[in-house]
């Protein structure tokens, strides 16, 4: 199988080369030239299997050049006890139609573990496979999860380095801690006066650099990315979603075969993406519900096929989707128009003018799909409140943002078709905001609000984030996005 990119649609790499490289020479996002097909034995099988048998199926069908055996050293050394559950991904049936998907259980607290644990394995393996004898490293501009989970996975891994840039005013505090105290000899974190979007821009623009490639190729190291942009992080997250379905079936929920709708917080659209390519593959899902909090630029073009950037950006407590420029988009518009120049067309446009129009076949492809819809702050706080104390059940605030918006769209339509809400972060990571949603009055910042969330709820906090208090700071340097190509200079000197 080959990967091509959005902006050419020809030409093709190998899997292991598109992992490598991360972002196209060309600008675009490396996709499979053809996804791969199952049928109802295939999801059937998958319903017997643990987490990692799942995983293992799943990715196997689109990186041929690694062999069973690889797939599974790599997903059993992934997903093992650096989760805190031995289901990896659980499922909680709330009602008769409506379920929650954890996907924090690994180190960070947050979904991106789900990719990043196995994604720097993925790349040495296939770094291993091309001969490359360079160190990598690895670039990434976070809105504050994958910067962590990025640093966790790549961690003291042989020929690899990791930088990570995080916008200085636009993640919680805990999670600036979670980074400032990373630990490993490979690492640096450095934060960016500005909002993601400047860190975002900042990268790309390094990735872009021609005389800088050289510079670094000259002193034995190159650039990649974990950014959700990167195939690498795209592909692991496809196997939860037959994993949901089949915990479905499993739990009763769901007939096998039956359609099931997801619910998913959504911010740079890697996350409902991988979803779109189960759906690709045959498993039977109704609708993708794409939830966005204030920053709703992805509900207008669901909505109107136009992309338009050009709006104020809201700080919210949802800060992981806090998001103007949605990266894996570009992804479903090429494979849904197959129009390399198109696409190309329209990232130009994005670019220059913050804007584009995806045309009206376009629109009404994406719509057949996905339903858009967003939440404002403080009704993502209220169904916080709400579902804990009708239910029990203790999300975050960004998964309070997509519960959010599957009850609205259900009142609505007035119907309750069987959906799975996409959980991606821990509660403990957003203590104060679920704090303040769940009416407690708290004198408590940064990592005491870990404490102060449990002590309120008498649910248990997560080890590494209950431990974050006592650990010693190691980055706290900031920098403009103008230096932040001389701080990558001085990190690989
Ligand atoms: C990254 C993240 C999201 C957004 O996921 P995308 O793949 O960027 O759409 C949502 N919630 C949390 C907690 C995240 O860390």
């Amino acid at each position: 199988m080959k990967y091509v990119s959005t902006r050419q649609g020809r030409g093709g790499v190998t899997a292991s080369q598109a992992i490598i490289r991360g972002i196209a020479p060309d600008g675009g996002l490396y996709v499979p030239e053809t996804i791969p097909a199952v049928d109802m034995d295939f999801i059937r099988r998958l319903a017997s299997m643990d987490y990692r048998g799942r995983a293992v199926e799943v990715l196997s069908l689109y990186l041929e050049e690694f062999s069973r055996k690889e797939l599974e050293d790599i997903a059993e050394a992934s997903y093992g006890d650096n989760f805190d559950c031995p289901a990896v991904a659980p499922l909680r049936v709330l009602d008769g139609t409506t379920a929650y998907l954890e996907l924090w259980h690994g180190p960070t607290s947050a979904f991106k573990d789900m990719a990043l644990q196995i994604m720097p394995r993925l790349l040495t393996a296939s770094l291993r496979k091309n001969g490359e004898k360079r160190t990598v490293s690895i670039l990434v501009a976070t809105s504050g999860d994958t910067g962590k989970a990025a640093l966790e996975g790549f961690k003291g891994v042989p020929g690899t380095r990791i930088m990570v840039f995080y916008p200085r005013d636009g993640v919680s505090q805990v999670q600036k801690l979670q980074m400032a105290t990373q630990e490993g000899n490979n690492v640096n974190v450095v934060a960016v006066e500005g909002n993601f979007d400047d860190a975002q821009t900042g990268v790309k623009k390094i990735f872009a650099d021609r005389d800088f490639e050289k510079v670094l190729d000259g002193r034995g190291y190159f650039l990649s990315s974990a950014n959700s942009i990167n195939w690498g992080r795209l592909v692991p997250q496809i196997a939860y979603y037959f994993s949901a379905y089949c915990d479905m079936v499993n739990a009763g929920a769901l007939e096998m075969g039956e359609k099931l709708d997801f619910c998913v917080p959504t911010g740079n659209f890697g996350n409902i993406l991988a979803g779109w390519y189960a759906k690709q593959m045959g498993l039977p899902v109704g609708r993708f519900l794409c939830a966005s909090n204030d920053n709703n630029v992805l509900t207008d073009f669901i909505a109107t096929g136009v992309y338009d950037k050009n709006r104020p950006f809201h700080l919210t407590s949802s800060p992981s989707m806090d998001i103007l420029v949605s990266s894996n988009l570009e992804r479903l518009l090429y494979c849904l128009s197959g129009d390399a120049d198109r696409v190309r067309d329209m990232m130009e446009k994005l670019g220059a003018e913050g804007r584009y129009d995806a045309g009206e076949d376009l629109r009404k492809a994406v719509q057949a799909e996905f339903t858009g819809g967003f939440c404002r702050d403080a009704d993502a706080k209220e169904e916080l409140g709400r579902v804990w104390r009708e239910l029990g059940y203790l999300m975050d605030t960004h998964t309070a943002v997509a519960s959010r918006v599957l009850r609205q769209l259900r009142e609505k339509q007035g119907v309750s078709r069987p959906t799975v809400v996409v959980s991606t972060a821990s509660p403990f990571k957003f203590g104060g905001a679920v704090l303040e949603a769940l009416g407690a009055v708290t004198s408590e910042t940064g990592p005491a609000l870990v404490d102060e969330l449990a002590a309120f709820t008498g649910l248990p906090a997560p080890g590494p984030l209950a431990g974050l208090g006592q650990k010693p700071v190691r980055f706290d340097k900031w920098v403009t996005k103008e230096d932040m190509e001389s701080a990558v200079s001085e990190f690989l000197a």
